[in-house]
């Protein structure tokens, strides 16, 4: 007799929200700016203080965030920006639009991340700088990458769109770079609609940043790059500060419901599943998806529709592959040919993943009642031995 499906009622909301929402909302609103003020400004030195860098900005998503990072890091056109082979594609546009060619790199097949082991090969006279992105429910390993980074004379910038709070050998993720970027866009652990925010301790280039922001007729530094708008509004400095609020106390829910279901899972003795693997000194994992591995699954497809029907909650793939996005394809005139061969690398980890061995759950399924996650546990490993019975 299998467990019964989950109603997908019982989940949490992705996004709580209380009175402390509205209280911040109608500040905004009797704000007489309505325009990046007082609140955002309230939430960069909230937030900076949080992961502990000098300076945080807000702008419009964590697209914006890579790419005006990239500018105020002195990218020259040409210049290769190191990502992983599966990513949210939207980095790659980033890259490109401030003169950058992106490279992909193979992911390490038990942490699900980029390594300085499969990043070193791709090294090269060209290379500008590496967007070390923290995937779904792990962390590169930081110190090599920095090292790795280092000895080759190259920049860091951190995509920590996905680890939000996540802490490694005492340091946030985000903080280990030149720069880090994080988005606040719906989909992610702390949102506030869209927006998102970058983080340095470089007063020069924090300036540079203000510049890029912002058009101003009365500025006397002209940016080195192009300026635009990237502003945002004070209601998402508003639901930002009041998201941060809870955001420890959400960590703390999702680790513990991460752990819960680890154990029921690997309690059942199936031998057929692994968790994503973190780094040994990994402090504390900000969970943007709980992430598993599966052996003995030629395409996760099928499992993949049946597991959220019964668990009542959307259970995804890891990215397709850079090197599948047709999207990229129609626009292959517009790349010069060493950005269309850099995009149609392959990558045998990425390739691996996507077809077959992994499936995650959105993170605030981790903040459920400990008995939904003991059933959905079940359902997930009765699900697996059929499928690889
Ligand atoms: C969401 C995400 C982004 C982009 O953030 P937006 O706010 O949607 O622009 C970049 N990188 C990763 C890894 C993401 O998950």
């Amino acid at each position: 007799m299998g467990v019964s499906n989950i109603d997908e009622r019982n989940w949490p909301k992705s996004h709580p929200w209380g009175p402390r929402e509205l209280e911040l909302l109608e500040e905004a609103l009797g704000g007489n700016d309505w325009s990046h003020t007082s609140m955002c400004r309230e939430f960069e030195a909230k937030f900076a203080r949080f992961v502990g860098t000098a300076y945080a900005l807000m702008v419009p998503s964590g697209t914006s965030a890579i790419y005006l990072s990239l500018l105020a890091g002195g990218i020259k056109p040409g210049q290769e920006v190191i990502i992983p082979g599966i990513t949210w594609p939207s980095v790659v546009y980033a890259i490109l639009k401030s003169g950058g060619v992106p490279r992909t790199v193979d992911i390490d097949p038990d942490s699900f991340c980029m390594s300085a082991k499969t990043i070193k090969r791709s090294l090269n006279e060209k290379t500008f700088a590496i967007l070390a992105t923290h995937l779904f429910g792990s962390q590169c390993e930081m110190n090599d990458i920095c090292n790795l980074a280092s000895k080759n004379g190259i920049l860091v910038i951190e995509d920590a769109a996905q680890s939000i709070g996540s802490i490694q050998d005492s340091r946030h993720c985000g903080t280990w770079g030149s720069f880090g970027s994080f988005s606040w866009n719906d989909k992610k652990v702390l949102a506030c609609g869209e927006g998102g925010v970058i983080v340095t301790n470089d007063g020069a280039a924090y300036e540079e940043l203000l510049r890029l922001q912002l058009i101003l007729p009365e500025r006397d530094r002209i940016p080195r790059h192009v300026p635009g708008t990237y502003k945002v509004s004070e209601f998402q400095g508003a639901v930002a500060i009041a998201q941060l609020e809870r955001l420890e106390r959400r960590l703390a829910k999702m680790a513990k419901g991460a752990k819960l279901l680890e154990k029921i899972i690997l309690d059942q003795g199936s031998q057929k599943i692994a968790i994503q693997k973190k780094p040994d000194k990994s402090d504390l994992q900000s969970y943007y998806n709980f992430c598993l591995k599966i052996d003995g699954v030629e395409d996760s497809s099928r499992i993949i529709k049946e597991l959220s029907a019964r668990l009542g909650c959307r259970v995804t793939k890891p990215y397709k592959p850079i090197s599948k996005i047709s999207d990229f394809k129609p626009t292959r005139e517009y790349y010069d040919k060493r950005i269309w061969r850099n995009l149609n690398e392959t990558h045998e980890i990425c390739d691996l993943a996507y077809r077959s061995l992994c499936l995650r759950l959105p993170f605030f399924v981790l903040e459920a009642e400990d008995t939904l996650l003991v059933e959905a546990a079940r359902i997930i490993v009765e699900l697996v031995e059929e499928h690889t019975g």
